[in-house]
């Protein structure tokens, strides 16, 4: 697989792998379309999630990842499987919790760190990668690269506006793991790096590298998920009456709309999917578009499923891409569906009333979206089924899901492990040159 910048030349996987981001600032786009709809029909339920993994990156990153690479690979990200649990004979969470860091991003964020590793090995340079944060995607990148030869990370987060368990998670790794906790906003983290990657001496006597959601290494890998999922036959077959034709939709809590753009990719590649639901909080921008043609981005507001606060989506490009900028062709496989906080803490009472069950507040807004859709289907529709994407353990927003519920989940033991060590953090300013200064001291 080669990939492409927006002035035209080509890269390899390795390549677009360390940029992260182009030389002339634009995203990697795939070249080639890959059809991996023989290869989906091979698996079933005995395939299991690591060796589907293997597989899948062996056919979408070949030259460069080869079967053996990619098994040593998956083995090395994937210690732990999404799980597929059935609430009623309508919905279904897609558990994408079951990682390190308890949230989806640790499918990606351990693939890229593996496949770095793999390819750094045999080669005497060593990386550095930079991470800014509001909380979540650090800790997922933080756990993925700890202990990785050759590798450094280096993740800033704004003093003050992350919890503390999103602290501890960050704080409390030590090795090759720095935290930098910036006297400053989220914003004024970003800056930093940027400034950094836009600093060529210290970019490339550093060898600094990214790790953000927008880096293709990070994106694809999302695509194994949702073939382990549609190939899950018992748990998808399993409810009566039901003909084979009848696969579910696939609903996906979003914010930069990342994790959507790898399931459209896989659909695009091969997987049989009926359509996606993009369900997102008010941040809207999505949804609006599908409804009137209109993109118009606007500055995020803050609501209850924040890691979906985002107000101009950076993978909303390529997910356009994908459809060659056709709306009509966008809006014939993606619905969007928008959830206010109101509706999101409703939406988390409901399924504890129902069934039992906590969900987070970003899947609470995937749960209330599959309803609507569900609903406005009425009984003639043939599609019945809704996956939902959960993207979060529930005991991460342990406030806001015992503010909707009245009841707490229970903390699992590697998130409580960490808030009983010691905090360990680099404290500055949000001026560059203190910044600077810090990294050619610790990496030189
Ligand atoms: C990052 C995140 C999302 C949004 O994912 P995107 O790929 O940015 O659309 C949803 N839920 C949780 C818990 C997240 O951390």
């Amino acid at each position: 697989m080669r990939f492409k910048s927006r002035s035209g030349g080509t890269v390899s996987f390795r390549e677009a792998l360390f940029q992260g981001l182009a030389p002339d600032g634009s995203l990697y786009l795939p070249v080639e379309r890959p059809d991996l709809s023989g290869l989906i029909r091979g698996f079933d339920d005995s395939t299991g999630f690591t060796e589907l993994a293997a597989k899948t990156a062996a056919a979408i990153f070949s030259p460069e990842l080869s079967p053996a690479d990619a098994d040593t690979v998956s083995r090395r990200a994937f210690t732990f499987s999404p799980a597929l649990r059935r609430l009623d004979e309508s919905i279904l969470l897609l558990e994408l919790f079951h990682g390190p860091s308890c949230a989806f991003k640790d499918f990606a964020a351990q693939f890229l760190a593996a496949c770095m590793e793999r390819f750094l090995s045999g080669e005497t340079r060593r990386v550095r990668i930079l991470v800014a944060t509001s909380g979540d995607t650090g800790s997922a990148v933080a756990q993925a690269f700890h202990g990785k030869k050759n590798i450094d990370v280096v993740v800033l987060y704004p003093s003050g506006r992350v919890s503390e368990l999103q602290e501890k998670q960050l704080t409390t790794l030590g090795g090759n793991v720095h935290a930098v906790e910036i006297q400053g906003s989220f914003d004024d983290c970003q800056s930093l790096v940027k400034q950094a990657f836009g600093d060529a001496a210290l970019k490339e006597s550093l060898g600094l590298t990214s790790a953000n959601s927008i880096n293709i290494g990070r994106l694809l890998p999302q695509a194994f998920y949702y073939i382990w999922a549609m190939t899950r036959r018992t748990a998808l077959g399993g409810a009566a009456n039901r003909g084979a034709d009848t696969v579910p939709m696939i609903c996906v809590p979003s914010g930069n709309f990342g994790n959507l753009t790898a399931g459209v990719y896989a659909w695009h590649w091969g997987l049989p999917v009926p359509g996606f639901i993009a369900a997102t909080n008010i941040n809207d921008i999505v949804p609006q578009y599908l409804k009137s043609g209109i993109y118009s981005p606007r500055s995020s507001e803050r609501t209850l499923s924040n890691a979906m606060d985002v107000g101009n989506p950076s993978n909303f490009e390529r997910l356009l891409s994908i459809f060659s900028g056709d709306w009509n062709a966008m809006r014939a496989m993606i619905r969007g569906i928008s959830a206010t906080d109101g509706e999101t803490r409703q939406a988390m009472r409901e399924v504890w009333d129902r069934f039992g069950a906590f969900v987070d507040p970003h899947t609470a807004v995937g749960y209330k979206a599959a309803r609507d859709w569900l609903g406005a289907q009425g009984a003639g529709g043939k599609t019945r089924q809704v996956i939902v994407l959960s993207t979060a353990h529930p005991a991460k927003f342990q406030d806001i899901v015992r503010d909707a519920v009245g009841k707490e989940p229970e903390i699992p033991e590697r998130l409580a492990r960490c808030l009983s060590l010691p905090k360990k953090a680099e404290k500055l300013g949000s001026r560059f040159t203190e910044f600077s200064g810090f990294l050619r001291e610790i990496f030189t």
